[in-house]
């Protein structure tokens, strides 16, 4: 495999072999590597000397189920620390069966013009672009397939990034309607925008999957990662996910009493039947919308949806928990519909819908709109989409709106806004939020799911389950695994370690994973450190501490010192 490197100073996109010191690491891993070598930690996010990382996973190209997750990443211009999103979608199988182990982009152009990189097996190439700017996502994926095909993958940003706001993520094509996947958090669209780079085209046709060091050890494993999913009373065919999606767990996070209400007042919605998994599938298949439908090529689980409008034309593919969370009850809104014409403008924006409905929970706080008034709402995304200085506020998400309006009830941790579940109600997220080297992210590590282990309200065993999670998930991102089919490999780790052989011929042991996933966190948490983090950054807002949640009228009350102590024994 080989590295594009994409100069933006110099105009220049040529290949080089993979350093042998990158060649254990993909996605997350690779990315916070190539951080920790290449990117001064004190260095200005948006400007010249950070770099934006596309990077398939380890096993991403490979005919294993759910596995060619793109991780973007760079040095995170909204937590100020290490950054990796990832999203479905095709980019990550796309590169990697170009034998593209990573894109690393650098520098900054100095004309202020816009370009696009544009990828295929006859090399890769810069093409200036300045008749794109202004363009939403949508209307760039339709732009360069006309030019380009329908078979192009396109990762892109939408006006937001342009602007360089914070919230800004970076949108992605997928198999069949899946237009915007987005790599969502911490503001890497603005990394993006900051280098001139409004999208990536690239054309994947005759590319061939990663060769195989161990073919038979990895067939036999990936067959039985499939079976384990196909049989898994969750993502099985009968399965919650399959049939509902993310949106399966809607009623079960407010059930806990753990679903964002109205800026994170209360715990619970009184209009969640309306927003739940059973409601999204029944609206849909009546109107002619699809669900069961996959992000990518190959994955046994297939857990998205088209969202349809009354009439039948589609919003947003796929409408997700965390949206329906943060753009639903977060702003006291309580139908579907609503959600999706929020979702398909954030979307089209280049906006993360975590962090953007946030941000418009805080501004309806601060009285600049009603709670449910979903009009003003939108007036408000319109700012965004203006560029005017309120939507430019809004832009650059939650802790800056909560500051520019006066509002300190501001769910966020390390500059990050807080996802769909309430730490007050569920400490390991807490946990996870506070301390994660990723700031609020409920993927580095999500409770949620294991209250048969750890009670959500109790104050105890959240910094071993929190700690054991964002391990574990660090092997998800690091090899293009989908979050969703990972319990197959949870329940026994020597499966993980068979695909790595199959596919490398490393002889790793168990005990080499489990080495490998501390590496990679001890290096996040080195990249932070040397950009100023202290233990101080690792709290949940102190407004969590005091102010009881309903309906349970819990606080958030993890003992700091255990916050400080989690990652001791790494
Ligand atoms: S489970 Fe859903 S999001 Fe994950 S790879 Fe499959 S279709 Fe995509």
């Amino acid at each position: 495999m080989k590295v594009l490197r994409v100069n933006m100073h110099r105009l220049e996109a040529t290949w080089e072999p993979v350093p042998v010191e990158y060649e254990p690491f993909g996605g997350r891993a690779l990315i916070a590597k190539i951080l920790l070598t290449e990117v001064p930690p004190q260095c200005e996010p948006l400007g010249p000397h950070n770099k934006l990382i596309l990077a398939p996973g380890l096993l991403g190209g490979t005919n294993l189920s759910s596995s060619s997750r793109l991780s973007v990443g760079g040095k995170s211009p909204l937590t100020g620390g290490v950054k990796e999103a990832n999203c479905g979608g095709d980019a990550g199988s796309g590169l990697a069966r170009l034998g593209v182990k990573v894109v690393v982009v650098e520098g900054q152009p100095e004309d202020g013009h816009w370009y696009l990189l544009r990828i295929s097996q006859q090399g890769a190439e810069l093409l200036p672009a300045d008749d794109w700017r202004g363009l939403g996502t949508y209307a760039t994926v339709a732009r360069a397939r006309e030019q380009w095909g329908d078979h192009c993958t396109v990762i892109s940003i939408g006006p937001a990034g342009e602007m360089r706001m914070t919230a800004a993520g970076v949108a992605c094509t997928g198999y069949g309607e899946q237009v915007s996947r987005m790599a969502a958090r911490g503001g890497l669209g603005a990394v993006m925008g900051s280098k001139g780079l409004k999208a990536v085209v690239l054309d994947a046709s005759g590319g061939e999957a990663p060769p195989l060091a161990e073919p038979e050890l990895f067939r036999t494993a990936a067959r039985r990662f499939a079976r384990e999913l196909a049989e898994n009373p969750r993502t099985g065919r009968q399965g919650s996910m399959h049939l509902y999606g993310t949106s399966a767990i809607v009623e079960a996070v407010n059930e806990m009493g753990a679903f964002p209400t109205r800026n994170f007042r209360e715990g619970r919605f009184e209009e969640v039947e309306n927003l739940s998994g059973p409601r999204l599938r029944e609206i849909t298949l009546a109107r002619g919308g699809r669900v069961g439908t996959r992000c990518m090529a190959h994955c046994v689980i297939a857990c998205c949806n088209q969202f349809v409008d009354p009439e039948g034309n589609p919003v947003v593919a796929t409408l997700q928990y965390e949206t329906i969370g943060m753009l639903g009850a977060n702003l006291g809104i309580g139908t579907l519909d609503e959600v999706a014409r929020l979702n398909r403008l954030c979307n089209d924006l280049g906006l993360d819908s975590i962090e953007t409905g946030a941000a418009l929970g805080i501004a309806a706080e601060a009285g600049l709109v009603r709670f449910g008034d979903t009009a003003g709402f939108e007036a408000l995304l319109n700012e965004v989409a203006a560029g005017s200085m309120l939507g430019r506020v809004l832009g650059q998400g939650a802790v800056i709106t909560g500051r520019v309006l006066g509002i300190s009830r501001v769910p966020a941790a390390k500059g990050q806004a807080m996802p769909a579940y309430d730490p007050r109600a569920l400490k390991g997220n807490g946990v996870t939020y506070a301390t994660s080297p990723m700031g609020a992210d409920h993927t580095a590590g999500n409770a949620f799911g294991i209250r048969e282990k750890v009670n959500p309200l109790a104050a105890t065993g959240q910094c071993e389950a929190s700690l054991q999670l964002q391990l574990d998930v660090i092997m998800l991102d690091s090899t293009g695994l989908c979050l969703f089919a990972r319990p197959p490999v949870f329940a026994d780790p020597q499966l993980m370690v068979d695909l790595i052989n199959g596919r490398f011929g490393w002889g790793w042991s168990v005990a080499d994973l489990q080495e490998y996933k501390k590496t990679v966190l001890k290096m996040e948490l080195a990249f932070n450190r040397q950009a100023g983090f202290t233990p101080a950054d690792d709290r949940i807002p102190e407004y969590m501490k005091r102010e009881p949640l309903p309906p349970h009228n819990t606080v958030f009350d993890v003992p700091d010192a255990e916050l400080d102590g989690i990652f001791s024994a790494l």
